[in-house]
């Protein structure tokens, strides 16, 4: 952990030194860091609103040379064995570990996240590189029994150069998230992380290329969505663009990469149910509520950030949640004991106080939290507390809009079919979550939500070795588990002649 003597900046300076090639910050093409050619951007430190350092927005010279140099990567990638693929791959996670307390505690001071997150985050995404590592050498087509003279198999063959585009609230667990399965298909990636928080993708990027991955196989670009993003995503060379965070940006990607008939992965926010009955172990349930809403203080996709409690333990349940939030340590990132940090941003900050205002306004009643937390407020940083609202309506904008923070939506129900329908009333279907303890009811509600990730009597674990995606509104496409490899992949069917005597020239007779 740094000395507490030190700067945020300086200590910023220190670990780049360690972990990217040369420690200055631009782009990562071909082993080099490249500086950019655009206008200034700024990286805030989220604990107290000061400037860290400053970068050139990429451009599109940078995102020029990352695609060239991808295609040189991905060549070079191609010509390895399977097997050395999976071996350079887990040689990547072998250097996450061995760097995970510089890269956690960078994630930290960038991104505002609290210490004890990014350090099991960071553990994570040696994991992703070990699963894939896995899938390099058992990738394969089949053979199939067509009824002619034919020898006909397929072959899982990679896309070519695949864009992805990344948020800023967990920066370094989705971009491991998103290149692991890419490379392990045999593609190379040009990853753009959020202008807010590139630095730990980039140091991901430097230990792929140090673990010796062909130089070029991975870039990341240091730049803003709409200048160096879209250039990436509308490059010639593009053949797949996977893009996580909000809906509207999406939507809009999704538009240009159509226009160059270039497929999406598209992992959208969410406004996730989390359903508790009567008959629920109430205890577990409180926790999980807590962890549901506030983990990562709010600023996850899967937030569960609506609360269905049956109506005869509602009014108890959110009082005791409304006590037991009050009392989460709220502080400091770099502090072992924070469970929630600030937000990432000062736009982010604004807009959560602002929808927890409007909600006001509309009639919800505030059963704790709101704004920044008076002992936090001199440090400049962004913090903002835990907050419920209570006496929600399910067609609320607080109930159905995504606020990306630590706020809660608290709603009623009386019986199950209600408790679906409610859960079902928005656009999204990232996640959601039931409490029973009555089995077939928990399966019931699990198979009647419209959701791509569905928890019982738990909330927010998630594994790469399991397909996750969205429904509607949260999106399309799954981007882990043996989901990923056949979204990263484009099946070529082969046909072999075997007959002697082939039976006619033009069309085939079955046999
Ligand atoms: P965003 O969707 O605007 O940005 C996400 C990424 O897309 C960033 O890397 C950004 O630079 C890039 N981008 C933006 N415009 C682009 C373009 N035209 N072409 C290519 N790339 C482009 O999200 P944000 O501004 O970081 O956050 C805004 C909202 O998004 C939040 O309030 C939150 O609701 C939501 N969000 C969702 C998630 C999630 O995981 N579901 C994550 C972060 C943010």
């Amino acid at each position: 952990m740094a000395d507490p003597s030190i700067t945020t900046a300086a200590r910023v300076a220190q670990l780049l030194a360690g972990l990217l090639p040369g420690g200055a910050v631009g782009s990562l093409v071909a082993g080099e860091i490249l500086p950019g050619t655009g206008a200034a951007l700024d990286l805030v430190n989220p604990a107290d609103g000061q400037v860290i350092l400053s970068y050139a927005d990429a451009g599109a010279t940078v995102v020029e040379a990352a695609m060239a140099a991808a295609r040189e990567g991905q060549r070079a990638w191609a010509r390895m064995t399977a097997s050395n693929r999976g071996r350079a791959m887990w040689e990547v996670a072998r250097l996450v570990r061995a760097n995970a307390a510089a890269l956690a505690e960078l994630e930290t001071l960038t991104a505002g996240k609290p210490i004890r997150d990014t350090s099991g985050e960071v553990l994570k995404v040696a994991e992703m590189f070990e699963y894939y590592a896995g899938w390099c050498d058992k990738l394969h087509g089949e053979v199939i029994p067509v009824p002619t003279s034919h020898l006909n198999y397929t072959r899982p063959e990679p896309l070519g150069t695949v864009v992805q585009i990344t948020p800023w609230n967990a920066p370094i667990f989705t971009a491991g998230w998103q290149i692991a399965p890419a490379i392990c298909a045999g593609n190379a990636t040009v990853l753009k992380p959020s202008e807010l928080t590139p630095l730990t993708s980039l140091a991901l990027g430097a230990l792929c290329d140090q673990a010796g991955l062909p130089k070029g196989l991975v870039s990341v670009l240091a730049g803003a969505g709409a200048t160096t993003g879209a250039a990436a995503v509308g490059h010639r060379d593009t053949r797949l663009v996977v893009f996580v965070g909000s809906a509207a940006t999406g939507a809009a990607i999704a538009a240009q990469a159509a226009r160059n008939i270039v497929p999406c992965i598209l992992e959208l926010g969410g406004k996730s149910a989390n359903i508790v009955f009567e008959d629920a172990d109430l205890d577990r349930a409180l926790l999980g509520a807590q962890a549901a809403v506030f983990g990562a203080a709010g600023q996850s996709c899967v937030a569960g950030s609506r609360l269905l409690v049956q109506r005869g333990v509602q009014a108890r349940f959110i009082e005791r949640l409304a006590q037991a939030s009050a009392r989460i340590p709220v502080g400091a990132p770099t502090d072992p004991a924070t469970q929630i940090g600030p937000i990432n941003n000062r736009r982010q900050w604004d807009r959560i106080a602002e929808m927890v205002g409007a909600a006001q306004a509309a009639g919800a009643r505030l059963a704790t939290g709101g704004g920044c937390p008076a002992a936090l407020r001199a440090t400049g940083g962004f913090y903002y507390a835990p907050t419920i609202l209570d006496g929600v309506g399910a067609a609320a904008t607080i109930a159905t809009e995504e606020v990306f923070g630590p706020v809660l939506a608290a709603l009623t129900f009386d019986h199950e079919e209600e408790a679906v329908e409610i859960a079902n009333a928005t656009p999204y279907g990232l996640a959601g979550a039931v409490w029973t303890r009555d089995v077939g009811r928990a399966h019931r509600v699990a198979a009647g939500v419209r959701a791509g990730t569905f928890w019982i009597n738990g909330y927010r674990s998630i594994s790469v070795m399991s397909p996750f995606g969205g429904f509607g509104r949260s999106g399309f496409g799954r981007s882990s588990g043996l989901d990923a490899l056949r979204a990263y992949t484009q099946t070529k069917s082969v046909w072999t002649e075997t007959a002697a005597e082939p039976a006619a020239a033009f069309g085939y007779a079955e046999r």
